[in-house]
């Protein structure tokens, strides 16, 4: 438990009078939302939604639903996961009460929700009751050589819209379940691995499509936002045009890196040590954003939004987020918030702080050159 002096909150209180850039926080559990709100944090900025999949009940469920032959299997399959889903959002969104809470849908590599135990698969045959030569098929077919590249984000949304229904509605339905005990809740959807503006399109519709029947049945309805993340190189490239359909982006810095760089955000911890040692990098571009690297996609595609919708909101979600010269650069760009993990959100909120008064001093001119 974190146990704060007087003097602290004093100095915190002096240290937020001062910032404007808002400070979220990465949760994906009604503790760690508590705890973020504690040091601070502003609202969510990621609640990733791939964790809550993995309780064994659950897991069987996406299992089912991956294999399953034919959309009404699927969704047979993905209404046993309705509740749970529902009530993991109420409690995040209760925990977090009178604050935005941006809630990606799933994003998985598809794989991690396949057995590859030979055991597992045998033990799953059994008990789906389809031959195990038929499994150990689909199987095969649904597995990726490079699944980070693969069959993830809304690629899954797009090619199994029955999962962006099934959270959505759970999203929804917390979010009227609460509003109907009077809670204030701030929901904003956000789309995965969106690198064209018409994946974002076909997302945002099936979501409205859900909305309407969910405020239609419940006698009640909720303001919510639909945006997306931006951590495809390509959705910098054309983020004007997925502006005009989106209300928010939220940069997601690991995989841009990854596919900025073309390094494994998974494995590149093996060189990259090496790399800075010998000058090849100045640092980990995991780490920190820069105007060489990721930080000049984050820039354009924040200017090229903004150009096309003038209040788009804009965030960062990746592990840059709570490192203070990235939020110092997010900051110089005008950056809505940043959002990191709870145990950096006081370091981030100094950040902000401290990027607002020397950028007054002293970055503000050079801006102008630049
Ligand atoms: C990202 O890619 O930066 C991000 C925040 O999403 P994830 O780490 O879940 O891929
Ligand atoms: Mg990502």
């Amino acid at each position: 438990e974190p146990s704060f002096g007087e003097n602290y909150h004093t100095f915190m209180n002096w240290v937020d009078e001062i910032r404007d850039m808002a400070v979220r926080t990465n949760a994906d559990a009604p503790e760690d939302a508590k705890r973020a709100r504690e040091f601070g944090a502003q609202g969510i900025g990621l609640a990733r939604t791939e964790h809550m999949f993995f309780g064994e009940e659950r897991i069987k469920a996406m299992r089912k639903m991956i294999i399953s032959e034919t959309e009404s299997e699927r969704r047979e399959a993905l209404v046993s996961l309705l509740p749970y889903q529902k009530q993991d959002f109420i409690d995040i969104f209760d925990a977090m009460e009178g604050l935005p809470v941006t809630v990606r849908l799933l994003d998985p590599p598809l794989h991690e929700f396949l057995p590859d135990e030979e055991e597992e698969i045998e033990s799953l045959a059994k008990e789906l009751k389809i031959p195990l030569r038929d499994l150990k098929r689909k199987i095969r077919l649904l597995k990726e050589f490079n699944p980070m590249l693969g069959h993830r984000g809304c690629r899954l949304g797009i090619t199994y819209p029955e999962i962006t229904e099934m959270q959505s509605r759970a999203i929804l339905e917390a979010a009227v379940h609460l509003k109907k005990q009077g809670k204030t809740v701030l929901p904003e959807i956000m789309i995965p691995l969106v690198g064209t503006s018409e994946e974002f399109i076909h997302q945002h519709e099936v979501v409205d499509h859900v909305a309407a029947e969910v405020f239609k049945e419940a006698g009640e309805s909720v303001e919510y936002k639909v945006g997306t993340m931006i951590e495809i190189p390509r959705a910098a490239i054309v983020a004007d045009k997925i502006a005009e359909e989106a209300e928010f982006f939220s940069f997601g810095t690991n995989d841009l890196t990854q596919m900025t760089y073309g390094y494994s955000r998974d494995d590149a911890g093996k060189f990259l040590e090496i790399y800075m040692q010998e000058g090849i990098l100045k640092d980990d571009p995991f780490q920190i954003l820069d105007e060489e690297g990721v930080g000049s996609l984050v820039k354009m595609a924040t200017e090229k939004g903004r150009k096309a919708r003038k209040d788009l909101k804009v965030g960062i979600c990746g592990e840059h987020g709570g490192d203070p010269s990235s939020v110092r650069f997010c900051y110089n760009l005008g950056l809505n918030y940043v959002s990191c993990s709870p145990y950096r959100v006081p370091v981030a909120r100094l950040a902000a702080a401290q990027a607002k008064l020397t950028a007054s001093k002293y970055e503000e001119p050079e801006r102008v050159v630049a």
